[in-house]
């Protein structure tokens, strides 16, 4: 008999959905950067009502789902806003924006209580006044807002400053480490004594800079042994633009799961085995055992502070 996902931890499935790798900046730090016209062959628009529908028959089957989406720039997702909005009413959304969105049409579309927002400020494509005006507006507006901030070498310069407005208007700013090549260093390795003391300086919670900075630096310190017993795949899926699912981010034949917009796609029963947890970087990895590495990291449905409770 298959045990009931709600008592089976992390007590709730979660999605990473990448709905388009497609995006209105050019961020040179960006991951994709290089790649965007090999990764927008699997974009698919199959329209708004076609996704309602997929999400509908998970929700019949799996019930209320974390649905962290990102991209690409979601907001320049066809009809986003009416799909957000009917997703809403059934899921709980995580959104990672770069806020080049509508917040007013946003605010005035969809209630907050199931949509929290991970947006990036990136100051190579846009201004700190327009970045601010729509954050403090979603977050007066009761969305929760987390707002990241990319230590991309050109641009710490001028973080003390972006620290100083976020902190003026309330808002935290959490700095992520610059991971890729910067005039022939690599990072974060490549941060200056001086750099990396003001990157860490300004890092803030849930996964604190520190961390990431090591866990980037050494990802090999990570690695799992061969054929570790994971939930990714039971509690967990990352759904692909062109709807297929795999059962984590380490994108591999063997770990798909069918797919939403073809009808195939299915959870794994139980935990299984991992064919490539050897090559596993992942700190949030479900891997039976380890809960106590994993757990706090998914929380479901998402946490809220005290603050953001009390907040319509
Ligand atoms: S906003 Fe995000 S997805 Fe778009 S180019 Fe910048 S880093 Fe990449
Ligand atoms: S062990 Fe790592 S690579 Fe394997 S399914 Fe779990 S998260 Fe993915």
């Amino acid at each position: 008999m298959i045990q009931p996902r709600a008592e089976v931890p992390p007590y709730g499935v979660f999605f990473t959905w990448d709905i388009h790798f497609r995006c209105n900046y050019s961020c040179p730090y960006c991951f994709f950067d290089k790649i965007w016209p090999q990764l927008a062959e699997e974009n698919r628009y199959p329209g708004a009502d076609k996704w309602i529908e997929v999400w509908e028959g998970i929700h019949a089957r799996y019930g209320p789902c974390n649905i962290h989406i990102t991209g690409g720039e979601l907001s320049s997702y066809p009809d986003f806003l009416r799909l957000a909005a009917a997703l809403a009413q059934r899921h709980f959304l995580e959104l990672d924006t770069n806020l080049s969105l509508d917040a007013e049409s946003f605010v005035a579309r969809i209630p907050p209580r199931n949509v929290r927002f991970a947006a990036t400020f990136h100051p190579v494509c846009t201004d700190i006044d327009s970045f601010l005006r729509r954050a403090v507006r979603l977050r007066d507006s009761g969305f929760p807002i987390r707002v990241d901030f990319v230590a991309y070498p050109p641009q710490l310069a001028n973080l003390p400053e972006y620290a100083a407005r976020f902190q003026k208007s309330n808002m935290d700013l959490q700095v992520i480490p610059f991971r890729g090549e910067y005039q022939g260093r690599q990072y974060p390795g490549g941060y200056t004594d001086q750099e990396r003391a003001a990157v860490l300086s300004l890092g803030g919670k849930p996964f604190s800079t520190g961390q990431m900075m090591e866990k980037y630096a050494a990802p090999d310190a990570s690695r799992l042994p061969l054929r570790n017993v994971c939930r990714m795949g039971q509690m967990y899926a990352k759904i692909r633009p062109d709807g297929t699912a795999h059962r984590c981010c380490k994108v591999k034949d063997s770990g798909k799961l069918g797919n939403l917009l073809e009808g195939t796609f299915k959870l794994l029963d139980d935990a299984a085995p991992c064919d490539y947890s050897d090559e596993c970087t992942c700190w949030r990895a479900m891997v039976l055992g380890r809960e106590e590495n994993w757990l706090r990291d998914w929380v479901f449905p998402f946490r809220r502070s005290a603050t953001e409770a009390a907040r319509p």
